[in-house]
Parts: C-alpha cells; structure tokens; sequence
C-alpha cells in the first residue's frame, strides 16, 4: 500500500542552504556581534531572562572548558562586585558581559542550546535589518519550492536554528522572501531532531498522516528517526558541501536508507508524483 505525499518538511543546514552560510558567516557574525548586542539591549526583559537562563544553565555546566570559563569569569564578577559597590546596582549587573565567552565557545563547538539559538536569532534579526546579513541558498532551491508550493504540496521548515533565524533566513534570501511558501515551522522547542515524539509531534501539529509526510536532510541520524516515526525520508547530500559535523562517520555509505536508495544532490531530482501510486520517483539529473 502507498501514501501519496502532502507536506515536505525540509532541514536548512547542508539541505536547502551550504553549511558553509551557517559556519561561515552566521555563526562568526553571532560570535562577534553578541557582546555589543547584549550590552546594547540589555534592559530589555526577553534578554534578561535569557542571560539569567543561560548563565545558571553555564553554573551547571559540567563539561571543563564551561568550568574553566566559569572560573575566568567569576573572578571577573567579583573584582567587578567590589568596584561596583558604591553604587547600588543588583547582583544581576554585568552577568551579560560575563558570558559572552561562554556563549562563544557554545557557538564554536556547534551546541543545539535553545536559549543560544534565540539571542543568536535576535542578533542575526539585527545584522539582515542593517543589511549586513543576505542568505545564500543552493541554486535550484527557490525555483523547486515553488514549484512543489505551486503543485499544492504543504511545505515546512524542521531545523535545530530558531524559528525567528529560519524566518530570517528564508525572508532574506538572494532569491528574495520565500516565507509564503511555507505553512509550518519547527524548531528544537518540539523536540530533538534525533527523537521519534518529535515527528510525532510535527505530524500532530500539521493534522497529517506521517505516511504522507516526506522529510529531506543531510543528518541521517535524524533520517532513521523519521523511519521510525513512519515518515518517508530522502537524504541531500550535497557533493560539494562540507560534511556534516555530527554526522558519526561520513565516508559511510548514504544509500541504504530503509534497505532504499533515497539520496539526492540537488533537490530538483525529486519529482513528487501527485497522480501516481507511488511516493515519488527520483532521478532526474540535470
Ligand atoms: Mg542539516
């Protein structure tokens, strides 16, 4: 028995845009614009609640360079505390300042921390409203998500990055807005891309069977996760992209997915069949 697919959910990162964007440019412009971002905004309350969460999250942080960053910067805090005694500000002053290293090494090391990806979302809101920031996409993929948006096929975004940065990325693009051609968006608040409730979830969410759900990314670990969720998967993998770095062994074969080849280079090699028995054929090289 066959499905026909409805809904595409697609990851960004090494799917519809190079991991080289997201590595190269987005988390170096977070990395360095952070500090001057926290200190610029930091009597809003969305940020302070932030920066509370993530500097208790550091305080229990039991990986040792987190330690020893914490140590840095409580020495910091309390030569800090004695020169600010004489005036009457509260505890809480300067804790912004504080773990700007911390969120920099979080940033380094590729860390799916939600509270992270939401004050990089904000600072990435930032650099596209100053025109600093325009996103960059595999070439085929505005003209294959419209075509698919254009064939009534309900598109959704799945990726580890904030909703607010996946809307910044798909509202700046060099192909220009491309948010109307997606109905739902997912990010890691629904859960770990590595867990099977996630898609359950999703599935809940877009009121779908997952059967006529069709997942594409770069990750095969989230991929055998959609298996197992019932969701029909196909992996991008893109010949000139970087590896994926939580990918547990790249040279593995990426083809046997399911015991089915489902693998792809660029996604306008997936044609989806609207009228056919079958999920959808691929292999159409251009
Ligand atoms: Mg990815």
């Amino acid at each position: 028995m066959t499905t026909l697919i409805s809904h595409i959910l697609l990851d960004i990162e090494g799917t519809t845009c190079p991991v080289s964007f997201v590595s190269g440019t987005l988390f170096p412009y977070a990395a360095r614009e952070l500090g001057p971002f926290l200190e610029r905004h930091q009597q809003e309350v969305k940020v302070q609640e932030l920066v509370a969460t993530i500097f208790q999250d550091w305080q229990q942080d039991p990986d040792p360079i987190a330690q020893q960053l914490f140590h840095n910067a409580a020495g910091q805090e309390i030569r800090g505390e004695e020169e600010e005694s004489k005036d009457s500000r509260s505890d809480n002053v300067g804790k912004h300042k504080l773990i700007v290293p911390y969120l920099q090494w979080l940033i380094s090391v590729d860390l799916k921390y939600t509270p992270l990806k939401e004050l990089q979302g904000m600072v990435w809101n930032e650099g596209y409203g100053r025109g600093e920031l325009k996103s960059t996409l595999f070439d085929e993929v505005a003209d294959t998500l419209q075509r698919w948006h254009e064939q009534g096929l309900v598109l959704g975004v799945y990726s580890s990055g904030s909703i607010a940065a996946q809307k910044l990325l798909y509202g700046h693009s060099q192909a220009g807005d491309l948010r109307p051609l997606f109905q739902y968006w997912f990010d890691t608040h629904i859960g770990s891309k590595h867990e099977v409730d996630s898609y359950r979830h999703i599935c809940e969410v877009m009121q779908v069977n997952p059967q006529q759900v069709l997942f594409i990314s770069d990750c095969e670990a989230e991929l055998e996760a959609e298996v197992q969720s019932n969701l029909q998967v196909i992996l991008s993998d893109r010949d000139n992209d970087q590896p994926v770095s939580n990918n547990p062994n790249p040279q593995k074969p990426t083809t046997s997915i399911a015991g089915t080849p489902r693998q792809v280079s660029r996604l306008d090699q997936i044609e989806l069949l609207t009228k056919d028995a079958t999920h959808y054929q691929q292999g159409k090289h251009r």
